[in-house]
């Protein structure tokens, strides 16, 4: 047993727990392989936040059969949101899998392995950290409280609990010494990040702590909730000199009577407050946002109230997905998925091309600007990193003989388009 293979789909979280189960894989001396087939040890890491993640799931799962038909010694598991705490069902539709594991859950595998492989699987899994790229994951707060109607995380991935500040310090310290320059910690809600430890921490606190380990550059969170972003986190990212000025906070939906069926706990003009603070408080700072289209009853004019916040905001990123309704949530319960098809489309369209000629003016209006960027690597044959922002930046450089990754640049942007950005390295 030599080889695993890991496919991921979903949110950062998963990746977050991907990235650490391979690195235990890793520890227990087994390596990465292209493809199941070549693989000892396949993971599936599920997503069942859409419809869609969960199809895409399914067919990978189904595509797993013949292989392991063919050759029993391989260990097939099921990681991930897709299995709650009953796995009854999922036995019967999926026999031929070895091990179901809930988020995070990865100890069955371990075990499972450590026992095929005749090795003590504990000694050999030392604390779970993630592979070293130059930028990485910090997960710090996990599950979620906030029981929005349409979602189905906290059903899975249970109730907050935040790991302890000095943990995860010493993670950030352990990664840096692995050559991680950038992390970003992660939580469903990571503004309330703290308020479950006996001495009660915020999201403020941790970043002051980790913005103090020496030897990381950067530092990010993701994603944040309006009724928890405090003045204390926004002065916070104002304040501290690692943490990049960019936000991500999900509104969902841009009409009040919209938001309260989903269970947001703030209104239109509540959220447009905030952005006024942020801005007011953090100059330069880029915002991205999550929406839902075609959410239980929206109405045209409803969904216009989306159109009018995003052209107002102008945001720099806008994630919008089309509802789908996931059984166990509130609105599966108690409200009616009445929002064609075809209408999610073609509001999802409206969106598109809104927020593309948005993001083509912010973008437009950086060129000939200079932006330290850390590089992460190469794609389409050219180096690529990003800024404070997190805006995506390309490096145009005859040099490419020249390891960039992992270095901080500073490029000129020559070049732009509505989801990245061009230039030469300024010298
Ligand atoms: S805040 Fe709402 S949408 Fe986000 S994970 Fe929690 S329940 Fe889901």
């Amino acid at each position: 047993m030599d080889g695993y293979f890991v496919w991921t789909v979903g949110c950062q979280m998963n990746k977050a727990d991907s990235e650490r189960l391979e690195s235990a894989l890793g520890q227990m001396g087994l390596a990465p392989r292209p493809s199941p087939k070549d693989a000892d040890v396949i993971v599936l890491n599920s997503c069942v936040v859409r419809q869609s993640a969960e199809d895409r799931v399914v067919g990978m799962m189904t595509s797993l059969k013949p292989l392991k038909q063919r050759n029993q010694d391989k260990v097939v598991a099921l990681m991930g949101c897709m299995v709650g705490a009953q796995t009854a069902a999922l036995e019967k539709r999926f026999p031929y899998v070895d091990v179901f594991m809930r988020p995070q859950q990865y100890q069955p595998l371990i075990d499972l392995l450590g026992e095929r492989m005749g090795i003590d699987a504990d000694g050999c899994v030392g604390p779970l950290v993630a592979r070293a790229d130059v930028a990485t994951y910090i997960p710090i707060i996990h599950g979620c409280d906030k029981f929005c109607t349409f979602c189905i995380i906290p059903y899975r991935r249970g109730r907050e609990v935040s790991r302890p500040v000095a943990e995860i310090v010493r993670e950030a310290e352990m990664l840096v010494q692995r050559g991680v320059k950038e992390v970003t910690l992660l939580g469903q809600n990571v503004d309330s990040y703290g308020h479950d430890l006996p001495q009660e921490r915020d999201l403020a606190d941790l970043l002051t702590a980790v913005n103090d380990v020496s030897g990381l550059e950067r530092v990010r969170f993701l994603t944040s909730h309006p009724n928890d972003m405090s003045d204390h986190i926004i002065d916070s990212v104002a304040e501290l000199d690692k943490v990049c000025e960019h936000i991500n906070l999900p509104f969902q939906a841009g009409d009040d009577r919209v938001l309260a069926d989903m269970r947001r706990g703030y209104t239109n003009d509540d959220y447009r407050r905030l952005i006024d603070r942020i801005r007011e408080r953090i100059p330069g700072v880029s915002l991205s946002t999550d929406v839902i289209v075609g959410f239980c009853g929206e109405t045209d004019a409803q969904f216009r109230q989306t159109l009018s916040l995003i052209e107002d905001i102008k945001f720099d990123k806008v994630h919008a997905a089309a509802y789908s309704n996931r059984p166990g949530t509130i609105a599966e319960r108690k409200l009616e998925d009445d929002v064609p098809n075809d209408e999610k489309k073609a509001r999802l369209k409206a969106i598109e091309r809104l927020q593309e000629g948005i993001a083509t003016d912010i973008n437009s209006a950086l060129l000939g600007r200079s932006f330290d960027v850390l590089v992460e690597g190469r794609k389409r044959g050219k180096w690529f990193g990003r800024n404070r922002n997190d805006k995506l930046v390309f490096i145009n450089d005859g040099e490419s003989e020249i390891d960039l990754q992992g270095q901080m640049v500073s490029v000129k942007v020559e070049k732009t388009a509505p989801w990245s950005l061009q230039g030469t390295i300024a010298r």
